[in-house]
């Protein structure tokens, strides 16, 4: 944790829910509204199709609402795509840019990421910007390096620690189980620390850093309270609300 940084905890639903499961998200908002999350803030990314409805349903509440993706573009001939400023419009106020998956199965690259975040942020959307190294890059021990090289090209110009959130995922703890241990998020998290400082000024030494990679109630305790460690990025245990909260209850 920061000292003077309010943590943010986050959920990333991917390619689950259908308008069933807004119930979980009524849930997660009425949590949010009695304290459950302690001082973090609590945010969930359903698909894209459930954001109107939810945002309907959590007005005026303290859950937040985000986005997994968004077009570089703000309208145009893109068929299939989505843009910021129809995240915004549909009620969200944080869009994922620069997910593994995004970045692997859609061939994202860090200049794409940086483009996406950027028009996250003329919208008037907070970006949360995700980098992370491979298995075989981590093998290499390369981790470092390629998650400072993906940020200094992911970053979008003009940000700041309001604007931007970022959040470090191993891609091979995404999903696996598997999550580096509480000294290696560390050293990461400090190198990404100083990289924000360096680019951004003093300011960026509030800028959020979240984890993310098989983070569960049972981990949660031991990742979350790391220095430079503001949050979570939350996978499969962000489906159902119970699990969710008892993510966020590390920050009660
Ligand atoms: C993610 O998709 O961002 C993620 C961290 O997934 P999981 O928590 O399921 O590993």
């Amino acid at each position: 944790m920061t000292p003077g940084v309010r943590p943010l905890v986050a959920g990333n639903w991917k390619m689950n829910g259908l308008s069933a499961s807004l119930g979980e998200i009524e849930a997660m908002r009425l949590a949010a509204d009695a304290g459950e999350a302690g001082e973090a803030e609590l945010l969930v990314c359903p698909p894209a199709t459930l954001l109107a409805q939810a945002a309907w349903n959590i007005r005026g509440g303290k859950l937040s609402l985000g986005a997994q993706d968004c077009h570089p573009q703000p309208s145009g001939a893109f068929t299939g795509d989505i843009s910021a400023a129809m995240l915004k419009d549909a009620g969200a106020t944080y869009v994922i840019v620069g997910h593994s998956e995004r970045r692997t199965l859609h061939h994202e690259t860090d200049e794409l990421v940086r483009a996406k975040a950027e028009a996250a942020l003329k919208a008037g959307l907070v970006a949360i910007v995700c980098v992370g190294e491979s298995h075989a890059e981590r093998q290499a021990g390369e981790q470092a390096a390629v998650v400072i090289r993906q940020l200094r090209r992911s970053l979008p110009a003009g940000g700041n620690s309001e604007t931007v959130v970022i959040a470090y995922e191993p891609v091979w703890a995404i999903g696996t189980g598997l999550t580096p241990t509480p000294g290696d998020v560390t050293v990461i998290h400090n190198f990404i620390r100083a990289l924000l400082v360096e680019v951004g000024g003093p300011h960026a030494a509030k800028t959020r850093i979240l984890y993310g990679g098989s983070v569960k109630p049972s981990n949660c305790g031991d990742l979350l309270t790391l220095d430079n460690v503001d949050g979570a990025l939350v996978g499969g245990a962000s489906l159902k609300a119970a699990e969710f909260l008892a993510i966020a209850a590390a920050y009660r």
